[in-house]
């Protein structure tokens, strides 16, 4: 009887282990299934169509020029973005999140972009086009700050609260970056319930008191790989700021 429950337990130890060992092979080594490649720098790009080597080119440069600018520094000499346009790919890579336009599992230096116009610098997720500032460029930036930020914490990135984390990427993405003054007064009070936030995250909100903290406190970027602050905690410090 015992032998037979250990048998049982060891297949079907095996039967779910095998799926996720093979899906993490996959997230780290995608290459087989992307055919186009483009790139010798840091970052390389690959889709499962063509790239066109101009638009290719300047996406290329745009997102190497924005992780240039960020304060997190990478650390690895190559990052690969994989682009997956056809449906089934898009199925498979983003298992962990069908609705998000780009995924970076903290695998190997690889992230994924959910579809890609290259020529119009744009994001295209389910034949919705993205307009800016989300581009192509910002996206790209977006995801590798996600895995420069795991570079630096290792699974204590878990640990690092929501709104620093997301809050980051995109305080790194956004291409005409604001001042924290100019960010309050264009955010004002709207409720964070607009379409946009709703489907993508409070990113504005969490972009806002990324750059109070840098901009206002002076913080280094470890301070927030390394705060323990939640949203409301956060927020609480920024509003009490204010009425100084
Ligand atoms: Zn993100």
């Amino acid at each position: 009887m015992l032998r037979v429950i250990r048998r049982t337990l060891l297949w079907g130890g095996a039967a779910f282990v095998t799926p996720v060992l093979l899906f993490c092979a996959l997230i780290a080594r995608p290459d087989a299934l992307f055919a186009f490649s483009l790139g010798t720098g840091r970052i390389v790009v690959a889709s499962d169509r063509p790239i066109p080597p101009a638009g290719g080119e300047q996406f290329l440069r745009d997102c190497d020029r924005l992780l240039e600018r960020s304060p997190l520094k990478a650390k690895s000499r190559r990052y690969r973005v994989y682009v997956t346009n056809e449906s089934w790919r898009q199925r498979l890579f983003f298992l962990w999140d069908p609705k998000a336009w780009g995924l970076a599992y903290g695998l190997a230096g690889t992230a994924f972009l959910s579809g890609a116009n290259f020529e119009t610098g744009r994001v295209v997720h389910w034949g919705y086009v993205g307009t800016p500032p989300r581009t192509l460029a910002w996206l790209c930036a977006h995801e590798l700050t996600h895995l420069i930020t795991f570079e630096h914490l290792g699974l204590a990135r878990y640990r690092m609260p929501q709104w620093a984390f997301e809050g980051l990427a995109d305080y790194v993405g956004i291409e005409n970056r604001e001042s924290f003054e100019e960010l309050r007064d264009a955010l004002g009070d709207r409720p964070a319930d607009i379409p946009m936030m709703v489907r993508y995250g409070s990113y504005p909100r969490y972009r806002l008191l990324v750059t109070f903290f840098i901009e206002r406190k002076g913080w280094f970027v470890d301070q927030l790989l390394h705060t323990r602050l939640t949203a409301e905690e956060a927020n609480e410090i920024m509003r009490a700021d204010a009425k100084r």
